[in-house]
């Protein structure tokens, strides 16, 4: 500055100081201004950094909630198909496979049950082919043949090349087309009866005491199979007592109605039942089979000890595998399936099983055989009575008895056959509307109730039917001619090993 004032004249002075003040001016605004302009940016900076901070939290939150909400999601999924699985069970216990199939299916991989529904689905996918073509056969042979078709569709596409499936289908898609063609049958009905077999005549006509008893109501292996042959022959077809009348609840009060019969053109109605199927040594020693047994492919057949004390298992000494043979024959001789009913007391247990000893050590393993028998014969197309427990004369015996009777017999029968309406009179000895005794086996659910007449005989009302049977023994094949001849010829089927019939038991 001071050389400046030595060596410059004064206008350059003066440019100076103005430059200098310019400066002083100059920088005095700038300086401020470019320090604000850094605050500024500095400010931004950190606003900036602020703001993706708080981004980044913002984003943090959402992953957390959208977590949250996943789990939350995926509880409730979770849970859901915990539900469908255990109902899943709950079908699959209930045999309700297909059901059960679409229950499992609603569990997704990420579910800790997925492997064990997918297990359960393969094991309702093979238990369900035997158990719906069973039900699919007992359906059809109540004359539902439309059921039945629905039910073996609605499992078909599981199994779309099992041969088993296909026939049944068409059988019924064909029984459901024949059934256009039945005519309403209004005539009499007809129902026999017959008691066990006697397998082995020799050991029945041995002239023992009781040889007359078996010679009067028992017939033999080789009368049963030609009286058979000449009822198919005279076009009797058999039917089940449930095509005659079906229960129906009105106004709280079950009430028998009854179903128009319609039957193939040519073809009159028979009900077939078998009374007392109990084999105890009194009659196993005297001529009949000691016992109905499984064989190895589940159909019915017997067990027995011939004469000469050999075991002898076979499917044509009693009348059950008889008439299963028969109608696998002659499948017009059934109609809809039908059998017969097996009538069963309670006192010598059932079918050959010792039923009735409770306290036995068997007791349990002999309940198990029969239900296994009575669930084959259920399927293929028996049904069952009550013929009391211990063959009691129901018109001779008091209120008292008939009713401790009574419910012994559902205790010990009833509990292993399930239920039935149906009360067969043991000696045909029947008691009337108005007996108390007859009110008593109404209220006990026994409806149809059926004694033993010569000729057909059927009344109902809306509270009951009362049918009387023919008996077809050797009482019949001896004296009764004349009225049997519509069934049969009893000449030519009487067994010659029968010795004359002796008045008296
Ligand atoms: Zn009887």
């Amino acid at each position: 500055m001071i050389i400046l004032q030595t060596n410059l004249n004064l206008s350059a002075h003066k440019t100076i100081i103005i430059a200098l003040l310019g400066f002083v001016l100059l920088t005095g605004f700038t300086v401020p201004i470019l320090y604000s302009q850094y605050e500024t940016q500095k400010q931004i900076r950190a606003q900036k950094e602020l703001y993706a901070q708080q981004l980044q939290e913002q984003k943090r939150q959402e992953a957390v909630i959208n977590q949250q909400i996943e789990d939350a999601a995926r509880a409730i999924q979770d849970e859901a198909e915990r539900e469908s699985y255990l109902k899943g069970n709950t079908a699959y216990a209930d045999k309700d496979y297909l059901q059960a199939i679409e229950f499992y299916k609603k569990i997704t991989s990420k579910n800790a049950d997925y492997q064990t529904a997918q297990d359960q689905i393969k094991k309702s996918t093979t238990e369900m082919h035997p158990h719906y073509l069973a039900k699919a056969g007992v359906i059809s042979k109540q004359g539902n043949y439309q059921e039945a078709i629905k039910l073996l569709t609605s499992i078909s596409a599981y199994y779309p090349d099992d041969a088993q499936v296909k026939s049944d289908l068409l059988k019924y898609q064909q029984a459901l087309e024949a059934e256009k063609s039945l005519v309403a049958y209004n005539g009499l009905i007809e129902h026999i009866f017959f008691h066990p077999l006697l397998a082995y005549p020799s050991l029945t006509f041995d002239g023992d005491v009781d040889s007359n008893g078996f010679n009067q109501y028992f017939v033999t292996v080789s009368e049963f199979e030609k009286i058979l042959n000449q009822i198919y022959a005279n076009n009797y077809i058999l039917i089940n007592e449930n095509a005659l009348y079906e229960e129906k609840v009105e106004d709280g009060k079950t009430v028998l109605v009854p179903k128009e019969l319609k039957l193939p053109s040519n073809k009159k109605p028979l009900i077939l039942s078998v009374d007392d199927v109990n084999y105890p040594d009194y009659k196993s020693t005297n001529g009949t089979i000691s016992k109905l047994i499984l064989d190895s492919d589940g159909s019915v057949a017997t067990y027995s000890v011939s004469p000469r004390g050999e075991e002898v298992i076979s499917h044509d000494n009693e009348i059950i595998p008889i008439i299963d043979a028969f109608v696998a024959e002659h499948p017009d001789f059934s109609f809809q399936g039908a059998k017969g009913i097996l009538a069963l007391t309670g006192y010598y247990g059932i079918l050959g099983y010792n039923t009735n000893k409770l306290d036995s050590p068997s007791y349990p393993e002999e309940r198990q055989t029969a239900l296994g028998i009575i669930e084959r014969l259920k399927e293929t197309g028996w049904t069952f009575a009550s013929h009391g427990y211990s063959h009691l004369d129901a018109r001779a015996e008091s209120y008292q008895s008939l009713e401790k009777d009574t419910l012994q017999w559902k205790k010990e029968v009833g509990s292993l056959i399930g239920p039935t309406n149906i009360y067969v009179y043991p000696f045909g000895s029947s008691v009337l509307p108005g007996n108390p005794k007859f009110q008593f086996l109404l209220d006990q659910g026994f409806n149809i109730l059926y004694s033993v007449g010569p000729t057909p005989y059927l009344k109902a009302s809306t509270d009951y039917v009362m049918m009387d049977r023919r008996h077809i023994d050797g009482i019949a094949l001896y004296n009764q001619e004349a009225i049997l001849k519509n069934l049969f010829d009893t000449k030519s089927v009487l067994d010659p090993v029968r010795p004359p019939l002796k008045a008296g038991s």
